[in-house]
């Protein structure tokens, strides 16, 4: 069955057709379709979509007439519907049809099962293009009959698995009962694990490569030759977009600094203004140089968005316009990847768990319950090449128990060779896409794996984590004083992108975070975890010894001691020490120097150097069961056990030192409270552990500059600490031209400061008459969710009245599906946070106008802003304009540069605080041609109703 609606909102959109097929077998027995009567006046994306109009419903029966028809039609048989659990089951049972005593089932479900890997989706539409149906109009009728089509081509897809696969999952499928099992074809086989049917890394051409002889980087490339591809005639099958090929100097520029940058063994600063095409510039050379040297260049990104976007939207066309055969590694933090060991133990539970239903239906929607959770990720596990828990589809996600994930995904610190077997056998995940990095080209990889793993060089070699092992090359010519946990010991060439979160993302990877989670995972590894006890156990029955016993004991009753000075630390003294949660649940802070003295101050260091004492006992007794382990692996695991235990110990010394160049503060979100120290100045570290570790480091966004100028960066991220030669900084302007693309308003009488209570009210009333003039396609940029969900209370009825779809940001819900519906809705408004201000792309006429709430000013009340700005001051400088506005000027530029992604497009930006206009710094961060006018509501609205785009 299917139905078209009003509109995407479960609560408010109304049903407008209704189909379904009575299918047997392979053949339509018969078909049912009615319009439902609508007397409103229907959403002009709708009638666009569907082609239905409303001179079409004014002849359809009623409501609850059509839905006791459908009643009728179905009679008492199962009832199939794609994606139906999240939308054309429970409008249909809003509106009165009775599904629940019958069987009801998703064939999303089931595309899932089939195409786990499906880059493009699961949707009709994307499974339609899979199999290369042909498209037909979106009418209910039509979509049940390529729903059909669709299922017997799943099936018949289903037979293309590998036979080994194929087998396991009929076995699974029938032992957990689920619905669909019936359709599935082949035989049934029972394996013992999942882990048995997944196959080893395979090496790639590197294999043979002697590591040795590699010159580390000593083989330049021939810069003509970058120029080679920067202009790229079309291919035949128009595989490669007009955007990629087509040539745009600054972008030839930008490459020709990289490749010289890595050439010469410097390092560079680029601004590459919007519209450059900076992952290209970067991405070439950085092909090139590894190419030429046999070794990986890495590419570091702030967000794993961009992470993504590049493994699987940019390597496609480098592969198709430079190298064929180069081999990229998406490379991920532990976290991110299905660990097979505990997959396997997943399966082996479930044989206990005799609840035998698969769903569960709840206000929230349908759940998966873990029989079928685990059912289908099998059918993922067994396909995935890279077991990347990002690859599995949010829909899917949302149905499964959170601790689905908790349970299979990695956290666990006991990964590496000699110590799990799947690390061993190279099966694992995390195993393969290390061993993947060492023969690649290029190694893409998120900012917090790349600065947290650089760790002082003996570290490393005892890190079990560590792919840099026994054939890795050391650094040619100088002493290394770091090295990496994850790396490839050649990859010393490194390019940062959205650098502009640099010294943000290197103050949480060295920041000092003593939390009671931490804890508890910490004694759970220590003295829960069964693979210490049973080596300590296994000492104590080999060596029998009653000295021995005596220290197994003691270590173990170690925990109970611990587990009360824990409890007493995180729940009783610390809760008395920062206030409670503001009413919206706002975490609060307390800066631990300004916590006046009291009993209980003194309480929480008292208790926080005993338990740094307990700890150090702790270390100590679990050392005097190295020397006596009799396996190298068990000497492993203790050793990684005390590293670990040295690490809760570190952060209790930084903490506990008074170390000036910290913050040190208390954390509250809810219950939870933690105790941090943040280093206010990440400049010297970054000096020592990336510039002056890598021989080429590159850090490239489009908002480095303020006012055209590098020193705010060089001062924050600490390039000005390295050698004048050792950096050379690049400015490449924006390739749009502003004043022909861009008008930019500020409003008269809208003004932030002057009326901060009055200003909501004052800016809904504009953006309500400013986006119904351009009919929609707005991107609205708020500071927090607050403003966000106020100002959408207020929106959200007029622009429904007006057609015009408000998607509002709520917390953890999918940018990329809010980016996807704003697109594809080109009367749609996105309004959100902090994520849009850089995570959105969004070429053409979806986004013609672009709304800032107010000046992007970070938040004060962040202790390390606080902090930041109190160092400044206190040295005599300027805070404000040092630190504190230059934020804001880069914020602005990155939200500011949202609006025109295209040469082709033009747009409007509205700034809603015309405080801007006495801001000089902030006026000339933006790029040459911006000019904000200050003008009345009327004038604004009259050129916001000149972008309308065309009604279908
Ligand atoms: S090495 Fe770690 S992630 Fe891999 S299978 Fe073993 S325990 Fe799991």
């Amino acid at each position: 069955m299917d139905i078209e609606t009003t509109g995407l909102d479960l609560n408010n959109s109304a049903i407008i057709e209704v189909a379904a097929l009575l299918v047997d077998g392979n053949t339509i027995k018969q078909k049912f379709s009615s319009f439902v009567r609508y007397d409103e006046a229907l959403p002009e994306t709708i009638k666009r979509i569907t082609g239905i109009t409303e001179k079409m419903l004014a002849g359809g029966d009623p409501l609850d007439k059509v839905i006791a028809n459908l009643q009728n039609f179905i009679g008492s048989r199962p009832v199939v519907a794609h994606n139906g659990f999240s939308f054309d089951f429970p409008i249909l049972e809003r509106d009165g049809l009775k599904l629940n005593g019958k069987e009801k089932y998703d064939s999303m479900e089931f595309a899932f099962f089939v195409l786990p890997t499906s880059v493009a989706g699961h949707s009709t539409e994307a499974l339609a293009q899979y199999f290369s149906m042909e498209e037909v109009a979106h009418r209910a009728l039509n979509d049940c009959k390529t729903t059909f089509e669709i299922l017997r081509r799943l099936r018949s897809e289903y037979g293309k698995k590998p036979k080994n696969n194929r087998e396991a999952l009929n076995h699974m499928a029938g032992y957990v009962g689920w619905w669909w099992a019936q359709f599935l074809t082949g035989d049934s086989v029972q394996i013992d694990r999942i882990s048995d049917l997944i196959p080893a890394h395979q090496a790639y051409r590197k294999t043979n490569v002697d590591q040795g002889m590699l010159g580390l980087g000593s083989k330049k490339i021939d810069l003509d030759e970058i120029k080679r591809y920067f202009f790229v005639p079309e291919p035949q099958d128009g595989s490669i977009p007009s955007d990629y090929r087509e040539k745009r100097p600054e972008q030839e520029k930008m490459a020709l600094y990289v490749g010289a940058a890595f050439n010469e063994q410097r390092h560079a600063v680029i601004e590459a203004g919007t519209g450059i095409g900076k992952s290209k510039a970067y991405l070439v050379p950085s092909l090139l140089f590894a190419l030429s040297n046999g070794i990986p260049v890495i590419i570091s990104t702030h967000t794993k968005v961009l992470q993504d976007q590049l493994f699987n939207k940019e390597i496609p066309h480098l592969k198709e316009t430079v190298n064929a055969d180069l081999v990229a590694t998406l490379l991920k933090g532990k976290k991110n990847y299905v660990c097979l060991d505990k997959f396997d133990k997943f399966g082996d539970d479930l044989t206990q768990i005799l609840d035998r239903s698969l769903y569960e239906f709840g206000k929230a929607g349908v759940q998966y319950t873990s029989r079928l959770a685990y059912l289908l990720l099998a059918s993922w596990v067994l396909e995935t090449e890279r077991g990347d828990w990002d690859e599995i589809p949010y829909w899917f996600k949302s149905k499964i128990p959170k601790s689905v994930e908790q349970r299979i995904c990695n956290v666990d610190e006991l990964c590496g060779p000699d110590i799990c077997h799947l690390y061993d056998k190279k099966q694992c995940f995390l195993a393969k896409a290390r061993l993947r990095a060492k023969d690649s080209d290029l190694v893409i990889v998120n900012n917090a794996l790349t600065l947290s793993g650089i760790v002082v060089k003996e570290e490393a070699a005892d890190t079990v984590e560590s792919v840099t092992l026994e054939d890795d090359v050391p650094a040619a010519g100088q002493a290394q004083k770091f090295d990496h946990t994850v790396f490839p010991g050649e990859a010393k060439y490194i390019v940062f992108d959205e650098a502009h979160h640099l010294e943000e993302d290197a103050t949480s990877a060295w920041e000092a975070v003593i939390s009671q989670a931490g804890f508890e995972l910490l004694m759970e590894q220590l003295f829960e975890n069964g693979r210490l006890k049973s080596i300590v156990n296994g000492i104590v029955g080999a060596k029998k010894s009653a000295n021995v016993k005596f220290q197994a004991d003691s270590f173990f009753n170690q925990k109970k001691d611990l587990d009360l000075a824990v409890y007493s630390l995180f729940k009783k003294i610390l809760p008395e020490l920062v206030a409670i949660n503001g009413p919206r649940g706002y975490s609060t802070h307390s800066m631990i120097d300004e916590i006046p003295p009291s009993q209980t101050k003194e309480d929480f260091f008292s208790m926080l150097r005993d338990l740094r004492h307990r700890l150090a006992g702790v270390a100590d007794s679990l050392k005097i069961f190295d020397p006596l382990a009799s396996h190298e692996k068990d000497q492993k695991i203790i050793s990684v056990y005390c590293r670990n235990v040295g690490r809760v110990i570190d952060s209790f010394d930084i903490f506990l030192s008074g170390d000036q160049g910290y913050a040190r503060y208390l954390e509250r979100s809810g219950d939870t409270v933690e105790i941090k120290a943040e280093p206010i100045s990440v400049a010297q570290i970054l000096d020592e552990r990336v510039y002056g570790n890598f021989k080429s480091v590159i850090l490239t966004s489009a908002t480095i500059a303020v006012e055209n100028k590098f020193n705010f960066f060089a001062r924050r991220c600490g390039t000005v600490l390295e050698n004048k030669t050792k950096f050379k900084y690049y400015l490449l302007h924006s390739s749009f031209n502003y004043i022909e693309q861009v008008n930019f308003f500020v409003p008269k009488g809208i003004n932030y400061k002057e009326n901060k209570d009055g200003h909501l009210e004052k800016c809904a009333a504009f953006l309500e008459k400013a986006i119904i003039a351009s009919q929609g396609g707005a991107l609205i940029l708020c500071s927090s969710y607050d403003q966000v969900e106020n100002l959408s209370k207020r929106l959200e009825a007029p622009l429904s009245k007006n057609n015009i779809w408000l998607i509002s940001q709520i917390k953890n819900s999918s940018v990329t599906t809010l980016i996807r519906d704003f697109k594809n809705d080109m009367n749609s408004v996105l309004i959100g946070t902090q994520s849009l201000w850089q995570g959105i792309d969004v070429p053409g006429q979806s986004l013609r106008s672009l709304y800032i709430y107010k000046i992007p000013y970070p938040a004060r009340f962040r202790p390390i802003i606080m902090k930041r700005c109190e160092v400044i001051d206190k040295k005599g400088g300027d805070s404000f304009a040092e630190y504190y506005e230059p934020l804001a000027a880069l914020a602005l530029k990155q939200g500011f540069g949202r609006l025109i992604r295209k040469r082709t497009d033009k747009g409007i930006a509205v700034l809603l605080d015309e405080n801007l206009l006495n801001k000089p710094r902030l006026l000339r961060s933006f790029p040459d041609g911006v000019d904000p006018q200050r003008e009345d509501e009327e004038t604004i609205c009259a050129a916001l109703s000149e972008l309308k785009v065309d009604k279908v």
